[in-house]
């Protein structure tokens, strides 16, 4: 990354992790707990004030963890309460509260940075201890901090969810635990210094269609909040304040962009057939209703993959099984009659479900993630197998399993399954594992006896055969999701697979170079982010 100044106008180079062209103000996006907190002294007539704050603020917090634990023990088990059980009794530890009691008498300084400070100390305590109960114990401590500091502050609604219209987003990164309160009507664009290609910042601008950038170091300290920026997502660069003449420019680029894409929609809702004679089907990725929407504007035949991690994200609690169907039904429904894959939670890796008291392990995208995670907590697993098993009344549903290695994890999953639909092996609702592992990839036909259709989801398959961290930007070099060696996985997946039918549904299957290349390995089907399916349908056509 370099950058050079003109005049009051500043350019920065960086990597386009989502195509296109977008202009707006700034918005800066930071952590709660990396905000700088204002810091101030207070005097020791104020001291009893500042320490009612925090008193207030811990039964606030207490009272939550408290409903969280009463509820989810009523619907789901005991197990789980226990976890909401546990951050009560930390936040309860007479230790605790004294240590902030003392703290707060010797420094006489306000609440937020107390807070801060005492919970980074008891944070440190126990990472230092090398265990991973420690470690998951340090995470809830820092849960905690956050949650503590939200009620001090008084923010009870995320930032994201308020926008100015028009919004850029700078931030020095987004998980999906802060995008999955993204006001999406209001965001136009996204730039972060972390997270490469795949990572899920780039996924869900891709999904949203708006342009993001990554990879701009020190960005926090490059743009302010309600700069007014040019984000260039074609050639790589982010203008920050520009002159009247270079964002005339930007808005004639933008005009000519969008009869571009106007005409690439023209025939979208056509099906796509190559040169010849092969058929290819465009489904789409979606999260949310507002993607199916745009997804069947766009020309979709269908929902090839619907990530519900948003659902249990955007929570305190795992929802019950009516909520989860409420909420499938709400995104899904103007898909009604079209084929549409459910993927289950596939949570581990970046998407963490704080009410759950798990580690992922060092690793995390190594360590516990998808089917590994479902089979662990099977109460999730049912949960979400009945809501579809219900859904399927109404709507053409298929399941697919997320992050499969070993052909027994599928046979568990459709052990239970067929229990629940008491079929003994009907195979009315398609089970399909998702092959997103070299080991699955190699060894597919071990899964055929557990299968109905597999869809592979080539950037984690990317992620992990070019040992390439997905949310690494430092060595997107080798994030190379159309290297041969992936290739050489996908046709093997499709020899293999016994004529069941197969899709891609990772971001490979919206890359033009590579669309005619997954076809002639028999390829039928690629989901892809809405935005892009009539330009994927036209590479189709042109193949
Ligand atoms: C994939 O890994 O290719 C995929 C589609 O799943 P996700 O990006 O949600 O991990
Ligand atoms: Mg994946």
């Amino acid at each position: 990354m370099m950058w050079t100044t003109r005049q009051e106008e500043r350019i920065v180079y960086g990597t386009t992790i989502s195509s296109g062209l977008a202009m707006g103000r700034a918005v800066i996006y930071t952590d709660i707990l990396l905000r700088d907190h204002e810091l101030y002294t207070i005097t020791q007539k104020a001291l009893k004030e500042e320490l009612k704050r925090i008193e207030m603020a811990l039964r606030e917090v207490s009272d939550d963890l408290h409903c969280s634990a009463q509820r989810i023990e009523k619907e789901l088990n005991s197990h789980m309460a226990g976890i909401f059980r546990a951050q009560l009794a930390i936040l309860h530890d007479k230790l605790l509260v004294e240590e902030i009691k003392a703290e707060l008498e010797t420094e006489l300084i306000n609440a937020e940075q107390i807070i801060k400070r005492v919970f980074r100390k008891w944070e440190l305590r126990f990472r230092q201890l090398n265990d991973e109960q420690m470690a998951s114990k340090a995470d809830d401590i820092v849960d905690l901090s956050r949650k503590i500091l939200g009620a001090l502050i008084g923010i009870h609604a995320h930032t994201l969810e308020h926008l100015p219209a028009g919004s850029i987003i700078v931030a020095r990164r987004l998980l999906p635990s802060d995008t999955v309160f993204l006001s999406r009507k209001s965001t136009r664009g996204i730039v972060t210094e972390f997270g490469g290609p795949a990572s899920h910042a780039a996924l869900l601008t891709k999904e949203i269609g708006v342009p993001a950038l990554s990879k701009i170091a020190d960005v926090l300290n490059i743009v302010k909040n309600r700069d007014f920026l040019l984000l260039d997502c074609v050639t790589g660069n982010l203008v920050i304040n520009p002159q009247e003449k270079t964002r005339r420019c930007f808005e004639k680029r933008i005009a000519e962009r969008k009869v571009y894409l106007l005409n690439s929609r023209r025939c979208c809702s056509e099906i796509s057939v190559r040169k010849n004679g092969q058929s290819v089907a465009v489904l789409a990725n979606v999260s949310c209703r507002d993607d199916v929407e745009v997804a069947l504007k766009n020309g979709a035949e269908g929902i090839g993959l619907f990530r519900i991690e948003n659902i249990y994200l955007s929570r305190k609690l795992p929802p019950s099984t009516q909520e989860l169907i409420d909420e499938i039904q709400n995104t899904i429904e103007p898909a009604q009659g079209k084929p549409t894959t459910i993927r289950l939670l596939d949570v581990g890796g970046d998407k963490k479900l704080t009410y759950l008291n798990y580690s992922s392990g060092e690793d995390s995208f190594l360590g516990r993630r998808g089917v590994r995670f479902l089979l662990e907590f099977p109460e999730l697993l049912y949960t979400q197998l009945n809501a579809l098993i219900r859904l399927s009344e109404n709507f053409d549903i298929r399941i697919l399993v997320p992050m499969v290695t070993f052909h027994q994890e599928m046979g568990l999953v459709r052990e239970i399954f067929d229990d629940l639909t008491g079929s003994g092996g009907s195979k009315e609702i398609m089970l399909g594992a998702m092959i997103e592992t070299p080991a699955a990839a190699l060894c597919v036909e071990q899964f055929l006896p557990y299968v109905d259709f597999i869809s592979i989801g080539t950037n984690d398959l990317t992620q992990y055969t070019m040992a390439v961290g997905r949310e690494n930007s430092s060595v997107t070099q080798y994030f190379v999701e159309n290297h041969p060696a992936i290739i050489k996985m996908i046709d093997h997946v499709v020899k293999y697979s016994g004529g069941i039918p197969v899709s891609v549904c990772g971001e490979l299957a919206a890359r033009f170079d590579t669309i005619s290349t997954l076809a002639e390995c028999g390829i039928g089907t690629l989901s892809v982010a809405p935005s892009l399916i009539p330009q994927v349908k036209n590479v189709i056509r042109e193949s």
